[in-house]
């Protein structure tokens, strides 16, 4: 699945996400936090989550702690390079950013 970092699925899915309070920026995650995994409901905004432009980023993804997150293990049935199909609904019945 080819992501279009549209940013739709950090603000309109149920996600549980690394809780921002357990981040070192830039670096991993605080060893001396013990609560690291919060959830992120939909139709809010993930904490992690910038834009340039309209080009979504998300701060952690290049730390350790994103690796095997649930975000890192997101798919969608279909061809490895087939485009995500979620933004371009999300975007089809009128969600916004
Ligand atoms: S952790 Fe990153 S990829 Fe996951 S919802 Fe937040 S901004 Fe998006
Ligand atoms: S909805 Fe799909 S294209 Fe948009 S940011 Fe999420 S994974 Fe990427």
């Amino acid at each position: 699945m080819i992501c279009q970092r549209c940013g739709y699925c950090c603000i309109h899915l149920d996600v549980n996400i690394v809780d921002p309070r357990s981040v070192l920026p830039g670096v991993d995650i605080d060893p001396g936090k013990m609560d690291v995994w919060v959830l992120k409901p939909k139709g809010q905004r993930c904490p992690h989550l910038s834009f340039q432009g309209d080009l979504a980023m998300c701060i952690i993804h290049a730390m350790p702690c994103y690796k095997g997150s649930p975000c890192d293990q997101f798919e969608q049935l279909g061809r490895e390079d087939d485009l995500c199909v979620l933004g371009a609904y999300f975007k089809a019945v009128g969600y916004e950013k």
